[in-house]
């Protein structure tokens, strides 16, 4: 969960994980709705998959206990060798490394390692000094404490070199290259990408939306509104024929959203639509909102739907919905 996300956003979800899914046998059980229910609002639902599906394989290939060889964790699904050091060293006391960005950042001024952050030399470099380094009999202390360098004293605009406790050893501190290190490149812009959202809903219901299970790569297993790349009222009609759903599209867009993912930047038109007799399927649902918390739902779909919410009583006058509509305000 901490992946990507801040310790103190992830806490709360953290802590209603556990209480849902106490041990691995429960998280195995459970369908993914479920799992994706509780991730819902910490994105980078791709995470919550893989450890959902690498749960279930601990069960089927291990008896449900973690395996303890290096090996064996590396091949299950989303432990790659950052995850499977953090287990190895913190679960199984083993002389195992973890590499992140703050121990990288330690490593590349400890040793002047000066090549380009993401090249794979220098990532190869990283890992063999933290290899080298890791050793005795309290390696998930030692990487903690790695970490944790990293993040309070070898900070990356002002390290605090003198309380360093190991500036002794500092190659950057004796060259006086501590502000040079680590290379870092230029980012690449985020790639704009321009979507219709439609929120389709049954006559006079302001409290529900018609959701479709996505399995694209970018929202896969969440639900989501009918949406599509594209722009303008013809790409929001093919965005509800899309979802198997007939209706009257709103002649224009209530809204726009940006959403903003790591590498992307989403500019999403919001339309609405009525949506005349429907059923609903495996990958189709009319949810009401307030059903919308047992659902994977992204955050970008309850953006959207805030989009259409109905008026507040403090953001309008009028004393109903239809009075609303006539007089067109909001
Ligand atoms: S001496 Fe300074 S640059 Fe070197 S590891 Fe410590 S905080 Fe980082």
């Amino acid at each position: 969960m901490c992946q990507q996300t801040r310790v103190d956003t992830v806490i709360p979800y953290y802590e209603r994980f556990l209480k849902r899914f106490p041990t691995i046998a429960t998280l195995a059980k459970a369908p993914e709705d479920d799992v994706l229910a509780l991730w819902s609002g910490l994105g980078y639902y791709r995470r919550a998959r893989l450890l959902h599906k690498g749960v279930r394989e601990v069960v089927s290939a291990y008896g449900g206990a973690m395996p303890s060889d290096a090996s064996a964790r590396l091949g299950l699904p989303g432990i790659g060798r950052y995850t499977a050091g953090a287990i190895g060293s913190i679960a199984f006391h083993k002389e195992e490394p973890i590499v992140d960005g703050n121990v990288k950042r330690v490593l590349s001024r400890l040793f002047v390692i000066d090549t380009p952050l993401g090249r794979s030399d220098t990532e190869n470099a990283f890992w063999e000094k933290a290899q080298h380094l890791v050793r005795g009999d309290r390696p998930g202390d030692f990487n903690q404490a790695m970490m944790e360098l990293g993040a309070t004293i070898c900070t990356p605009t002002s390290p605090r070199c003198d309380e360093c406790p190991v500036r002794r050893h500092c190659r950057a501190k004796k060259e006086a290259r501590v502000y040079e290190l680590p290379v870092v490149l230029a980012k690449k812009a985020p790639k704009i990408v321009q979507v219709v959202a439609v929120i389709a809903r049954a006559v006079g219901d302001d409290d529900a939306a018609w959701l479709q299970r996505c399995d694209q790569a970018l929202f896969g297993g969440l639900w989501n509104l009918p949406m599509m790349e594209g722009e303008g009222r013809d790409d929001a009609q093919e965005a509800l024929r899309k979802a198997g759903l007939r209706g009257k599209l709103s002649s224009r867009k209530i809204g726009d959203v940006v959403h903003i993912l790591s590498h992307r930047r989403m500019h999403v038109e919001v339309w609405t639509a009525v949506v005349t007799k429907q059923r609903g399927t495996m990958t189709r649902r009319y949810v009401r909102h307030k059903a919308l918390k047992a659902l994977g739902v992204s955050r970008l779909t309850q953006k959207l739907l805030a989009t259409g919410a109905p008026p507040s009583e403090e953001s309008c006058s009028c004393r109903s919905r239809r009075a609303h509509d006539r007089a067109a305000c909001g």
